[in-house]
């Protein structure tokens, strides 16, 4: 939708039928005694599909908002947890992080306002006056509890964007806002837990994660800023293996997984012919010859193709190289100097790296 491409999760599917569930027999019966019960399960599905389609418009708001400061927007999922949207370039100033932020809880207070005036148009119409009143009230939660100021939740990002435009300082606003989320975390799980001393079991369970998933998903962002931080300045070519293996574009699968994936502890491999890289030979692309097909089939055919390599430089920076191999699912990458490869630089390399600079860096006073 608007060349972005939308998913469902499949945890999506056990909220939909949650969801659906507890309208169907908790909320509605509760508020209209008189309906036949198909009823409440139709508005009940009605409801939940209305509810995700303004989840949805949500986080259009934030990627729609995200591309017109020409931002990378990659996805929209639904999950479990409403929906996210994935923005692979970094806000580049704290104007952009806050619109970028705001955008969302702004469509939600929008929706809110839409589905409270249009309430009268269905007076008399019960199913359909209760999924308008539904929404009204859905989107104006959703809207408040999103700008709580914790982050990763959007308030949390409205509030790096302020501590970022008075500190001029990311990571500081970062770290500030992680922590506000860490907080907020704790605080969700506690009321959480209140809930379920008070006997409200679903609720209780509810809150008490999403507080959880808030506190996790805070101290996943602090971490990331914290790698971030260490590899600063630092380049592929002081992280990368020199002593990479290279393999024959002839050699059998048999062969390669017996004497340099088992034999030699390699991952992967360089694909030559002739002295010249043709391409790369990673374990998953062996997983998907089938075994009996190992002796016959030559490295050349199940590799990945020079064309199709992602690869990076030397003098690149290292952050943003493991952000690449983020992204694009992949484990390694050759790093090539004028066509030339000069090494691989995988993810256990960053890690052998940071652990080692993490042991040079002096604590703190
Ligand atoms: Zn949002």
């Amino acid at each position: 939708m608007f060349g972005i491409p939308v998913g469902l999760d499949y945890s999506w599917f056990l909220v939909f039928i949650l969801f659906t569930w507890m309208l169907a027999v908790g909320y509605f019966p509760l508020k209209y005694s008189d309906w036949p019960p198909y009823l409440y399960w139709v508005t009940g599905a009605a409801t939940t599909i209305m509810l995700f389609v303004s989840v949805l418009l949500h986080e259009f708001g934030h990627s729609l908002m995200a591309r017109h400061y020409r931002l990378k927007v990659r996805s929209i999922t639904l999950f479990i947890f409403g929906g996210v949207s994935e923005i692979t370039t970094e806000p580049p100033n704290a104007k952009v992080e806050f619109w970028v932020a705001l955008a969302g809880p702004l469509v939600s207070f929008a929706l809110a306002g839409l589905f409270f005036v249009l309430e009268p148009l269905a007076a008399g119409k019960e199913p359909v006056l209760a999924v308008f009143q539904y929404l009204a009230l859905i989107n104006f939660v959703l809207a408040v509890f999103n700008l709580v100021p914790g982050f990763p939740l959007d308030g949390g990002r409205v509030f790096r964007a302020l501590v970022w435009a008075r500190t001029k300082d990311f990571r500081r606003a970062t770290a500030t806002a992680g922590n506000a989320g860490r907080f907020f975390g704790y605080f969700f799980i506690m009321i959480g837990v209140w809930f379920l001393l008070l006997g409200d079991l679903f609720d209780g369970l509810w809150i008490a994660f999403i507080g959880w998933f808030l506190e996790s998903a805070a101290v996943g962002q602090i971490q990331q800023q914290r790698i971030q931080t260490l590899l600063s300045g630092h380049r592929v070519s002081e992280a990368m293996s020199r002593h990479y293996a290279a393999i024959d574009a002839a050699t059998p699968l048999e062969e390669v997984v017996h004497t340099h994936i088992l034999g030699g502890g390699q991952r992967a491999l360089i694909v030559e012919r002739g002295g010249q890289i043709v391409g790369l030979l990673t374990l998953d692309r062996i997983k998907h010859v089938p075994r009996e097909a190992w002796p016959e089939t030559a490295a050349a055919e199940a590799m990945i193709p020079l064309d199709d390599l992602r690869t990076t430089r030397p003098d690149a920076e290292l952050w943003s190289a493991l952000q690449e191999m983020d992204r694009d699912g992949v484990n390694q990458l050759p790093v090539l100097e004028d066509g030339r490869l000069v090494g691989l630089l995988s993810r256990d390399d960053v890690i052998n790296y940071l652990r080692t600079l993490t042991e040079l860096t002096p604590l703190r006073p």
